[in-house]
């Protein structure tokens, strides 16, 4: 083909560079606006802080950079561990003697640890022994867009396969994106893969009905009174969700959380669980009322007969706790006990209903509200009645 001539060529250039500075004048704003902002969320896995040993496995091309981002090891494929000696880290037979880095795989699904495969970038940190200063153990944190993390999260809290509950599943993935959102807004700069704050499952458990659900509401969140909701939620309410601020989950009364009726719940989920008298009698130990328990008895209940606090009264003393540390304490799926008493062998028998703190979003209902008819939205106004739903993307604390 003929070269076209100089003048020829500028003109040519003169033209293109004429249609991109029209095209950027005329482009349409929304095009450049929310829809292409992503937020990075940091994960720390919970599973592995502390250890100093670690298997690991790279699928293709990766790379290892410093704090300041700068590259210092590349590689293709890695499967080995990475491990701790007194300079530092070492991945395989590489030594990286930094306080922090980062694994950077090229694509997706590329990283396995221990036994579950991750996407994302690896930031790696080393912790020192206190007294000997010397490298002691890792903390391992992941690096992931947020939309990807809340797909991790819909598949660790909740059944994704579950047909006709398509709508229970977009209710959770705004409940879960809002939850993080809050919960980083609130100090705290990376959120943990467990249940303390959402248990996340690495990207070989992700089902395309978490996906889809995810992306129907990418960017969607629940707020109160322009800030974001803290969007708890839960397995099973037995009847009623639990007032947020009767337990202590908020500082404030706050109406979306405030507790609200869900009758399909009232007579399923039941459990029994046995405490032997030598648990109880730490638990005496643990709360500072003695060396064994005598009774426990209900000092509040609420509408659904849960108990929101209790009296527990040792041979040295008596407490009163309520309804969570009572969950936590006695180890119960939750606080919804409806018979409780202290055997003649010193052994507790509890019977209860429900899973989980009661708090916000009840899961049971939400599929049963779906597989009623009921859409997301309608889901998210009967748990968290008065709460707007919008885009993350015009609130400045979420940014
Ligand atoms: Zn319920």
């Amino acid at each position: 083909m003929k070269e076209p001539s100089l003048p020829k060529r500028f003109m040519q250039t003169l033209a293109i560079c004429g249609l991109l500075w029209a095209a950027a004048w005329f482009w349409p704003v929304a095009e450049s606006g929310a829809s292409t902002v992503s937020k990075t969320v940091t994960l720390q896995l919970a599973a592995w802080k502390g250890q100093a040993s670690i298997p690991l496995e790279i699928q293709g091309d990766w790379r290892v950079t410093n704090q300041q981002g700068n590259e210092i090891l590349t590689g293709s494929h890695f499967k080995g561990r990475l491990s701790l000696d007194s300079a530092g880290a070492n991945l395989g037979a590489w030594a990286l003697p930094l306080s922090s880095f980062a694994i950077r795989p090229r694509g997706n699904h590329a990283l396995r640890i221990g036994d579950r495969w991750y996407d994302g970038v690896l930031q790696v940190v080393l912790q020192s022994d206190q007294k000997t200063r010397l490298p002691s153990a890792f903390d391992l944190r992941l690096e992931i867009p947020l939309e990807d993390y809340v797909v991790g999260v819909l598949c660790g809290e909740m059944a994704t396969s579950t047909s006709g509950t398509a709508e229970a599943l977009q209710a959770q993935a705004i409940a879960s994106r809002t939850y993080a959102l809050w919960r980083l807004s609130k100090g705290r700069d990376f959120l943990r893969d467990d249940t303390t704050d959402q248990r996340y499952l690495g990207s070989d458990y992700h089902t395309k009905a978490a996906q889809n659900a995810v992306h129907a509401t990418r960017d969607i969140v629940l707020t109160w009174q322009g800030d974001l909701l803290p969007a708890y939620f839960h397995a099973d309410c037995a009847g009623h969700t639990v007032d947020a601020f009767d337990v202590d989950f908020v500082r404030k009364a706050t109406p979306p959380l405030a507790g609200v009726p869900d009758p399909n719940c009232a007579t399923r989920g039941q459990w029994s669980n046995h405490i032997s008298a030598s648990a109880l009698d730490a638990i005496a130990a643990n709360r500072g009322v003695g060396e064994w328990v005598q009774r426990v008895e209900a000092a509040r209940r609420d509408g659904v007969g849960r108990w929101m606090q209790a009296r527990i009264t040792g041979n040295q003393g008596m407490l009163v706790l309520n309804a969570d540390h009572l969950r936590t304490s006695f180890g119960t799926p939750s606080a919804c006990w409806t018979e409780a008493e202290v055997m003649a062998d010193g052994s507790f028998e509890l019977r209860g209903r429900g899973y989980g703190h009661g708090v916000g979003m009840c899961q049971s209902g939400a599929r049963d509200r779906a597989r009623s008819g009921q859409s997301h939205i309608e889901i998210l106004a009967h748990y968290y009645p008065g709460a707007e739903i919008e885009s993350w993307l015009g609130l400045s604390q979420a940014r």
